[in-house]
Parts: structure tokens; sequence; C-alpha cells
């Protein structure tokens, strides 16, 4: 069936919501664990049916934000959306209250252990604190979305810099990274303002939750299950010795490559003079591409992608109207994958042929999964399924690239080691802020300073505007949206990096632990999987070394 014939109706959520109150009752009532068990699986049923009708809204929604039936669809689901968390969590209580134990041995131990993780993160004593949470959220949000930058005689939206901070010519990179530094100048006592706010809220929040800071809280919304505090810090002690030291060399041969004397934050992102690769022909001929890789990569591979095609589940033109940015959605009743992009010319349009791909791919491979929220997992172990099939997806890099598929798979190589330390920053950051929630602004700064100069000792912030105050953090969204997110990220690159460790000795063996960690989806936790894939905890002592060795001699030979 493809994507498009999908009948559409609205889930109803008033209706969902009274559902699951009901069932929430019956279950404390029920005179057997069996019956209880059965009223989990009504409870899952109900909630695949909203999922997979909102998630149809918001894809369509998205392919035209123009539409006024889909735009009032989205509107719908964002307003009443909280009226069932509340519902869901009254159920997930009963679930875990039961008086026969025996009903948590029948469901798998982790959606057990996630729930009593989920029960942890609220009380009603919050709720008011909750509501000044989201309000400082979507006030910086809001902000963020309608600053404004002047650049080359023009006043653009902040995000219409992005092209020019990537541009090949130094003048132009500098001069677009002065605009964003003097517009986020102008509102920057705005934003320390409304995260100073953010940070006294939720600090008081976890205090309230029987908490000394907001750590143990941050964790718990992230539903970190396998990992603490301590763990992330072995973790930023391995970045330290050996990725740091690693990307320290691979900055200098860039700054050698691009003939200037220091890498400046407007030169971070820059990795060669002739430009960034970009891929070769059509959006059709980079499809075949894509088809053959697949085809070639593995049956099961190959099987997916003419059953995506089929469906017509990709959807990668940029139009009019059509939200700007890329996503793996599922719609879980129908077992099928979408993936939404805007191809623009770049090696982006490759990377959701890859990322993406990686996503979907691994949602195929769990289709069969009995309770959907256990198919993917949490995000560090979701995004190993698709930064490492960015990896896997190298041996074809010339189908996309021609000439310059090398420059192609040294940028990305580059990439994905110099992203570690800086989302390292960001994790470490938010640590040090929340252990002292009376930091000033200046304080938090230079906290931010000191960090850079700890895991990004290469790197300048010398003559541009605002930024050398140490405020760089002031435009890292999940730092005010999502706190504790970005760790994830490093955690899954890491793992991602293995995995082409792995690739350069032994391409099959690299594949099956590949296909063994994807097809866990979220069934153990991240640590679980990892052992059972025979893969190396990144929170081990000296975990990055033998990924540093590997990255050190593939730079040497790319
Ligand atoms: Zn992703």
């Amino acid at each position: 069936m493809k994507v498009s014939d999908i009948k559409y109706e609205r889930a109803d959520l008033e209706k969902l919501k009274a559902d699951l109150e009901k069932l929430a009752e019956e279950l404390t009532a029920a005179s057997s664990a069996e019956e209880q068990y059965r009223l989990v699986m009504k409870s899952v049923a109900l909630s695949s049916d909203m999922q997979t009708a909102g998630a149809l809204g918001e894809i369509r929604f998205l392919l035209n934000t123009e539409d006024e039936f889909y735009a009032k669809e989205h509107d719908y689901y964002d307003e009443f959306g909280p009226l069932v968390i509340g519902a869901g969590h009254k159920f997930t209580k009963a679930v875990l209250d039961t008086k026969f134990p025996e009903l948590h041995k029948m469901l798998p131990e982790i959606m057990v252990a996630n729930a009593r993780i989920a029960q942890r993160t609220y009380d009603d004593s919050i709720a008011e604190l909750l509501k000044q949470e989201n309000a400082a959220v979507t006030e910086y949000s809001k902000l963020m979305a309608s600053m404004t930058a002047e650049f080359d005689g023009k006043t653009l939206p902040v995000s219409m810099l992005e092209k020019f901070k990537a541009s090949g010519d130094r003048s132009t990179r500098k001069a677009a990274w002065e605009a964003h530094g003097k517009a986020m100048e102008a509102s920057g006592d705005k934003i320390d303002e409304i995260f100073d706010r953010m940070v006294k809220i939720r600090t008081e929040a976890a205090r309230r939750l029987g908490h000394e800071n907001f750590i143990a809280l941050g964790y718990d919304r992230r539903e970190r299950n396998c990992y603490n505090a301590a763990d992330v810090k072995a973790f930023r002690e391995n970045v330290l010795k050996d990725i740091v030291p690693l990307v320290a060399k691979l900055k200098a041969s860039a700054a050698q490559k691009l003939g200037i004397d220091k890498i400046k934050l407007y030169d971070n992102e820059t990795w060669f003079s002739a430009g960034e690769p970009a891929p070769e022909g059509s959006v059709e001929q980079i499809f075949d591409a894509a088809k053959k890789m697949y085809k070639e990569m593995s049956p099961s591979t190959g099987e997916f992608m003419d059953i995506m095609l089929e469906a017509e589940a990709f959807d990668v033109l940029p139009r009019k109207g059509k939200w700007g940015g890329g996503m793996m959605s599922y719609l879980i009743n129908y077992k099928q994958p979408f993936i939404l992009a805007n191809f623009n010319g770049t090696a982006a349009d490759v990377d959701v042929l890859t990322h993406e791909v990686g996503h979907a791919y691994a949602a195929y491979l769990n289709r069969g999964v009995v309770f959907p929220e256990l198919m993917l997992g949490g995000m560090e172990t979701a995004e190993v399924h698709s930064m490492a099939m960015e990896f896997f997806a190298w041996d074809w890099t010339d189908g996309f690239f021609g000439k310059r598929a090398n420059d192609y798979r040294l940028k990305h190589l580059c990439e994905s080691l110099h992203f570690i330390p800086y989302g390292t920053i960001v994790d470490y950051f938010q640590h040090i802020v929340y252990e002292n929630p009376d930091m000033t602004p200046a304080e938090r700064n230079a906290v931010w300073l000191e960090l850079e100069r700890e895991y990004r000792p290469y790197l300048s912030f010398e003559e541009t505007t605002y930024f050398e105050k140490g405020t760089v953090w002031q435009i890292k969204q999940h730092i005010f949206e999502l706190p504790f997110y970005h760790i994830d990220y490093c955690l899954a690159q890491s793992i991602a990096l293995q995995f082409l460790d792995i690739l350069q000795k032994d391409r099959k063996n690299a594949w099956d632990k590949y296909i063994k960690f994807v097809s866990y989806g979220g069934t153990l936790p991240f640590t679980g999987i990892l052992a059972e894939a025979g893969l190396r905890s990144p929170f081990d002592t000296g975990a990055l070394s033998s990924i540093a060795a590997t990255a050190e001699k593939l730079l040497k030979k790319l």
C-alpha cells in the first residue's frame, strides 16, 4: 500500500483519555495477573491507534503546512496531547501498583523499569513548576525562531546564515558568524534571564521530588535505565584521553590544507579549500545508487528498500509550504516507515539515504515487536542504527560522489570525530550548571570557556563578536529545551565509530554485530544490547582507544 493511499482518521484524544482512565480502574479491580495482562495489551492497541493517526496527520501536515485540514489536525494533537499523557501516567501507575506481582514478570523487564523511572519524574506538587518551565522553553524557542541578523545589507532570519557559515570563502564565513554574534548579543541578557529562570525552576522541581539538584531528575526524564552521572564522567575521561588529541591533530592538518594558522570558530566546519564534496547526478541517479547499494549490502536491506519504494515512502524534494527539515516517521499499524527530507544538492542529501534510512531499516527489522515503545530504544541506542549505517555505506560512496568520494569519507570521519568533544562540552556544561544553580551568567560563560580550552584546545574564539565571551552555548537549543540530551549523540557516535573500526578488520563480523544490535530494538537497556552484540561499552576505561587508533590510520589513508 502506498503511504499516500492510507486513509486518515483523527484519533479522538478525549475518548482515548477516558478509555485509558477506565482501563486503569479495571486493572486495579482485576482478579488475576492474566486479566491485567489483557488490559495492558488493550492499552497498547489504543495507543498504537493514536500514534498511527497522529503520525500520519503530522506527516501530511509537514508535507504541506499550508494545507488547512492537516494544519488543524496538527493543532488538535498539540492541544489535546497532554490530556493523554496524564491518563497514560495513571494507567502506568496502576500497572506498577498491581496486587499481582506476577504481572511484572509477564511484561518485559525493561518496560517495568522504564515505567518506574517515568513515575519518578512527576508528582502533583511540581505541576505548576512544569507549566512555568514549559513557558520558559516556549519563550526561548520563540525568541530564537524570530531572531534576525543583518548580513550583506539585508535583514535575514538567523537560520539563513547557515549556508554562508559553510562557505568555502573565509571572509564570508567570518562575516556570517559576526552577523550571528551581533544578533545574539542584542538578546543576550534576555537569554541569560530565561536560562537562569529555567535552572531555578528545574532545581526547585528536583528538590520537591527529593533530589539535591536537577541532574538525577534530568537523567530520569531521559529514561536513563543503565548509566548514571558517574558513567558519563568515565566517558568524558575517555574522550579527553583518546578523542581530543586525535581531533587536535586532524584540525592541525585541516588548517594546513586551508592555508590558515589557527582554526577560528568560523573555520571549525570547513575541511576543504576546494569546497565541500557534493553528490553527482540527478535525484533519480542518487536513488538508483542508493537502491544498488542496499541491494548489494544484504538481501534484507534490498528487500526493505524495495518495500519503501513501492510504498512511495520517501518525499525528498523541497516544495513551497513543505517543512524544511528531515526525519523518519513510523506508522505502527501499517508497519510502515516514512522518510521526509529536502534535497538541496549537498552531501546532506546522501546522508538522508544512509542516516534516516538506517532508522527506517531498524523500524522495519523490528516491525514484529509486541510493545511498540520497545521498538527502537532510547536515543543513544536508536542513533547507533542510523550513524553506523552511514559507515556501512562507505563502500558505495563512489556511486554518489564520483571523484570526490574520498573527500566525502574524509569529511564524514572528521565530522564524526570532532562532534564528540563538542557534544561532551554541551553535556558537561549542564552538569556544572545544575550542580551550581546560583551561578551568575558571567560565571556560566567562564565555565564554558574553560571547557572549550580542555576539550577543544585547537579552537580559537578570537575576533568573533559576542561568542568570544563564552556564550556559544546560548545557540544550542537542546541546553534549553531537552536538558542532558546531547550526550546520547556522543555515545551513539562512539558506537558507530566502533562499527567502523570492526569494518576495517572484518566486514561480515561488523554486519552481523550490527544486525544483532539493531534487532534488539529497545528490548534491553543500551549497555545490555552492547554486551549481547559483543561491543564495548563507551563507559569502560580506555573504550575509545582502538577507535582512535583506527581512525588515525584511516585519516592518513583517505
Ligand atoms: Zn537520527
